[in-house]
């Protein structure tokens, strides 16, 4: 059995209501930084027009990718916003002009399984995708591998409490999520694909067993309803019951999220590179709870108001991703990225003061890597037990801030401490 813990899900809110759109941003704030590297070849200057879908920027280095304009309009600025790790970013600002005018006329491909692997892995590197699960990792590198691929896993699970936009969207596009998996095996000569849902979804089940009946290579696999089950590890672990060291690979297996099949496929049909996706906007402090997709670098702000605000009352602590992954942000200036999953507008919790800790271990237990948050904290101010201590290994989940009773950040220490190491 795999390590998890079973944590309220609180995703009632918008898992009955409809993905809606909001596409009307006067200016797009497009964040320079892509997997926390913000080493990014700016292309364009103040004064230029970019299409919708122009590259504008490039990533450095071996896994370079571009950046894509997501609006037409007029190149304005470089200026910082907030971005989802509560940090500022250079953006470039586009003021909209509505006509959302592309360079070349959009090729709709009818099959998009003829593609051959190497059109397949310039095109999805073309269009900048980048796993939408969080971890941003460019996509085409999963697929640009030497190791013989039998399994594609399409993490439909999304574990994260209150977040519903993969669960939506899969609901929604099943369809089209099918079509992209099979194109993704045949292309890629990979025997089989598991879609992964959590076991007590039972209307993404239904969903797609209506559609799944002549996928004869695609099966869905149930996994309980336990935090961090949606990691690529303990999936991993669950539905095949292997480890590995460094990727999947090494068994032969590549894990997607829903969003980044679904961005595939945009891709392979429409020739579209990343430049919107969904973002589940939730909390009890925001009037009407929804999945909006939205187009990157767009103002929070504005989607939150086409969402009739904020309701009136308490101080409210705004949330970039999920509880457990996510980052508090000081406001909502923060704009729309491809990682950014989830909004939560909460309650601000004042009485949450963390006290001495009890030393019950209880961090040590849940952890998934097996580290000791508890020591990591103790020992920030030295470096040779924290390097023996391992902090880099940390994924960043939230479990050991979770479980702690003396509410202690547990997380926010190892991501301290990871970053000294
Ligand atoms: S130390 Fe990191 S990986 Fe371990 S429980 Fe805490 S956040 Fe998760
Ligand atoms: S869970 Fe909290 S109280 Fe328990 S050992 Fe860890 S830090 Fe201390």
């Amino acid at each position: 059995m795999a390590r998890g813990v079973k944590i309220p899900s609180c995703k009632k809110d918008t898992l009955n209501e409809k993905i809606v759109s909001y596409s009307k941003p006067k200016k797009i704030y497009i964040p320079l930084i892509c997997q926390n590297d913000t080493n990014i070849t700016v292309l364009v200057k103040n004064g230029d027009y970019v299409h919708k879908g122009d590259v504008i920027a490039r990533r450095k280095g071996a896994l370079k990718i571009p950046i894509h304009a997501s609006v037409s309009g007029t190149v304005k600025a470089i200026e910082e916003k907030p971005y989802l790790n509560g940090q500022n970013v250079k953006c470039v600002v586009i003021e909209n002009d509505f006509k959302e005018k592309r360079a070349n006329v959009v090729k709709v491909k009818r099959h998009i399984n003829n593609y051959s692997k190497e059109e397949f892995i310039n095109k999805i590197r073309d269009a900048g995708i980048v796993g939408l699960g969080g971890a941003g990792f460019p996509t085409f590198a999963k697929y640009d591998t030497d190791a013989k691929i039998n399994t594609l896993i399409v993490n439909a699970v999304e574990c994260e409490p209150y977040l519903t936009a993969d669960y939506k969207l899969i609901q929604e596009k099943c369809e089209e999520i099918l079509e992209a998996i099979d194109a993704v095996l045949e292309i890629n000569g990979i025997h089989e694909a598991i879609i992964a849902i959590n076991r007590n979804d039972t209307k993404t089940k239904e969903i797609i067993n209506t559609f799944i009946g002549t996928y004869l290579k695609i099966k869905m696999v149930e996994v309980p309803e336990v935090y961090p089950m949606g990691w690529e590890r303990t999936l991993i672990k669950q539905i095949k019951g292997v480890t590995y060291k460094k990727l999947p690979s090494e068994k032969g297996i590549i894990v997607n999220n829903v969003s980044t099949i679904y961005a595939i496929y945009e891709a392979l049909k429409y020739d579209k590179p990343l430049i919107e996706r969904v973002i589940t906007f939730t909390g009890e402090k925001l009037n009407k709870p929804q999945n909006v997709l939205v187009k990157i670098g767009t103002p929070i702000k504005e989607v939150i108001n086409s969402l009739g605000g904020y309701k009136e009352g308490e101080d409210i602590c705004l949330v970039a991703g999920g509880p457990m992954m996510g980052c508090a942000v000081e406001s909502d200036e923060l704009v729309a990225s491809p990682t950014l999953n989830g909004v939560l507008v909460l309650e601000k919790n004042e009485n949450e003061k963390a006290t001495e800790c009890l030393r019950c271990s209880k961090c040590v237990e849940v952890c998934p890597v097996k580290l000791a948050p508890v020591l990591i904290k103790d020992s920030l101010k030295d470096p040779d037990n924290l390097k023996y201590l391992k902090p880099e290994r940390c994924i960043e989940c939230g479990l050991c801030s979770y479980i702690c009773p003396a509410k202690i950040k547990l997380r926010d220490y190892v991501i301290i401490a990871k970053r000294k190491v």
